[in-house]
């Protein structure tokens, strides 16, 4: 018997409607280059997301890479080292250097208030990222941006369907990207899209995920590879249909964990943001050993001796692997907050498919 709980499990479509799909497609023969589900996800995200214009990709990094070449982002990227690796991954790959700045505890995105510090000439954009889809300060790093004209490119990985007063968070900034891998709340099995203000931006979006193809055969830029084939775009359509349905499971699972944990000392967790629709795509807590009793680590190894798989994310920091740990706003002196939330955190395991036993079994192991 298997008895272990993850952290996460993926979100999968019926598969008698999806084999209906494939017939489609297997009839049509045209099984990728912007095909009819293709057009119709594309579509059916956009209006989902409350966003005029989307991209498809095939993943959540190519869109991140396809931001700055889009915006020939140069020199210096201010960036946060509490994410996962993609972020930074892809200002490397783009031939700039990122600038770390510490988070802010109460949302673990970059501090708007430490931003302006780390400003140079040669500066000239900011990738924030919306940790565990939770919205970072908007406004505050906008204005930071107009000040110093410089571009703001989102990385909403963990951001879909997040909504402030209403609003998508992806309509702020220059771009934001997401990401449909199997682990994130939505998924395409592998997947991600870009999210751009306006026609002309999309349309050169397109040109860049078909190797920069503008016609048959003008070539604008040097573009990369990243058209979405039909059966993944098939697999989104099902998907898309069954996600708020996912998304309110998971918001029951926010909610026991927070009533069984909210008084356990040395335990911190985030409650829910006024005027937010949060996608609970993570449940993060943070372990301050001192008042709790034992360090995170000894929790996390005790949970995964009992098959309970929490994960601690972001932990380490991006600006301590061997590529970035030598830059001078990778010291931990310039991110003492990072530091030490990357020290406490542990992810409990968030999906749609959690039980009332698999949760008694997870906080029981918690609550003493
Ligand atoms: C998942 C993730 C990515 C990368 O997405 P992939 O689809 O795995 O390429 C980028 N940034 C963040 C913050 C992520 O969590």
């Amino acid at each position: 018997m298997n008895d272990r709980i993850t952290v996460t499990s993926p979100l999968l479509p019926n598969l008698d409607e999806f084999n209906e799909m494939l017939k489609e497609i297997w009839a049509s023969k045209w099984i990728t280059n912007n095909g009819q589900f293709h057009k119709r996800l594309e579509h059916a995200l956009a209006e989902y997301l409350k966003v005029p214009y989307i991209s498809l990709f095939t993943n959540g990094t190519l869109p991140l890479l396809t931001a700055l070449q889009a915006l020939r982002i140069t020199g210096e990227v201010i960036t946060t080292p509490y994410s996962f690796v993609a972020t930074t991954h892809s200002i490397w790959w783009n031939g700039c250097r990122p600038v770390f700045v510490d988070i802010e505890e109460k949302t673990c995105g970059i501090d708007p208030e430490k931003i302006e510090a780390a400003i140079t000439p040669k500066t000239t954009a900011i990738m924030p990222v919306h940790c565990y889809g939770k919205p970072v300060n908007m406004d505050a790093i906008q204005a930071i941006a107009d000040k110093y004209g410089l571009k703001v490119i989102y990385d909403a990985a963990h951001a879909f369907g997040v909504e402030v007063n209403g609003e998508s968070v992806l309509n702020r900034g220059d771009m934001s990207t997401l990401s449909f891998h199997a682990t994130k709340v939505y998924n395409t099995l592998e997947g991600g899209a870009l999210v751009m203000h306006d026609e002309q931006t999309k349309k050169r979006i397109d040109y860049l995920k078909n190797f920069g193809f503008a016609g048959e055969t003008e070539v604008v830029a040097p573009g990369i590879n990243s058209k979405v084939d039909e059966v993944r775009a098939a697999y989104g359509l099902l998907n898309l249909k069954q996600v708020d349905a996912a998304i309110e499971k998971r918001h029951q699972v926010a909610i026991k964990y927070r009533d069984a944990l909210r008084n356990v000392p040395g335990i911190r967790f985030f409650d829910d943001m006024p005027g937010v629709r949060h996608n609970y795509s993570y449940f993060p807590i943070f372990i301050n050993a001192e008042e709790y009793g034992k360090t995170r680590d000894q929790l996390y190894f005790e949970m995964r001796e009992k098959n309970v798989l929490g994960r601690r994310y972001f932990y380490p920091l991006i600006s301590t692997f061997s590529t970035y740990r030598g830059l001078p706003s990778a010291a931990p002196e310039n991110l003492p907050v990072a530091t030490r939330i990357a020290n406490e955190v542990i992810c409990l395991p968030m999906h749609h498919e959690l039980s009332e036993e698999d949760l008694n079994r997870v906080l029981e192991l918690i609550v003493k």
